[in-house]
């Protein structure tokens, strides 16, 4: 990391879980950075998809850089590149655009870069990132690619305990019901223990009605 252009910040200073206020490196880009970023992106080598899996359409919240780049120039400054809150100590003020990075072990020797999903091949991967102001000299550990989930039409092949209706010995959990995410398919596997539980005890987990709160005024 060049830290002669790059600093730790948190966006507007905030400290989120866990943080101390300034848990990102922001790399700044100016108008010409940007647009010459921007391009490579655009012109860079991707991997294509297999013939099973053209027709998958992309998670809008977690969309590849290349494609947001291809809804227009704009669309990552307001995206994953936005310079919002972030002040640059060489000038005071917020840059054109940023690019974050977060810590990724506790050695602190491993930083991902935020929001930088890609499909672009692992060569042009290490060429284009090196264009960041910052990075230029940075040594990539691991790169990026994309992922599919599969999962199941829960609302049409499970009951209302998560058991499969063509088999109701199977309890489907996680993130093959169709949820995503650590604590969503958590929640989803106690769950099924819970039901399962009951079943085995020959009851039924209650559905508790949570109290209407009183408001004073
Ligand atoms: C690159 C990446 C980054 C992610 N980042 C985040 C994040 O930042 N935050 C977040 O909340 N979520 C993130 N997720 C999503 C999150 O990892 C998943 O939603 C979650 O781990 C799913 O948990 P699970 O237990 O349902 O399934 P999994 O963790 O996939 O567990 C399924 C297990 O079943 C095993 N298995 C499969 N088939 C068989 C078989 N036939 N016999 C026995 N075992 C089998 C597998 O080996 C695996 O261990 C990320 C996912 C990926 C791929």
């Amino acid at each position: 990391m060049n830290f002669d252009l790059a600093w730790f910040q948190s966006r507007y200073d905030k400290e989120g879980p866990g943080g101390t206020g300034s848990d990102y490196i922001n790399c700044p880009l100016n108008k010409e950075e940007y647009d010459a970023f921007i391009a490579a992106v655009l012109a860079g080598d991707k991997t294509d998809f297999k013939e099973w899996e053209t027709n998958t359409p992309y998670f809008e919240g977690c969309l590849p850089i290349e494609v947001m780049a291809s809804r227009g120039v704009e669309t990552l400054r307001f995206g994953p590149m936005k310079p919002v809150g972030l002040d640059d100590p060489r000038t005071g003020r917020w840059p054109y655009a940023v690019v974050q990075l977060r810590q990724d072990n506790k050695l602190g020797t491993l930083y991902n870069i935020v929001g930088f999903q890609t499909k672009l091949k692992y060569a042009e991967q290490v060429r284009i990132f090196r264009m960041i102001p910052g990075l230029e000299n940075a040594e990539f550990a691991r790169l990026g690619g994309l992922h599919r989930n599969t999962f199941l039409n829960s609302p049409r092949v499970l009951d209302s305990q998560l058991r499969l209706k063509a088999d109701p010995r199977l309890r489907f959990a996680g993130q093959v019901t169709g949820v995503e995410g650590y604590v969503e398919s958590t929640a989803i596997g106690l769950l099924a223990g819970r039901f399962l539980a009951a079943e085995s005890l020959g009851s039924r987990l209650s559905r508790r009605r949570s109290r209407p709160h009183s408001v004073r005024c």
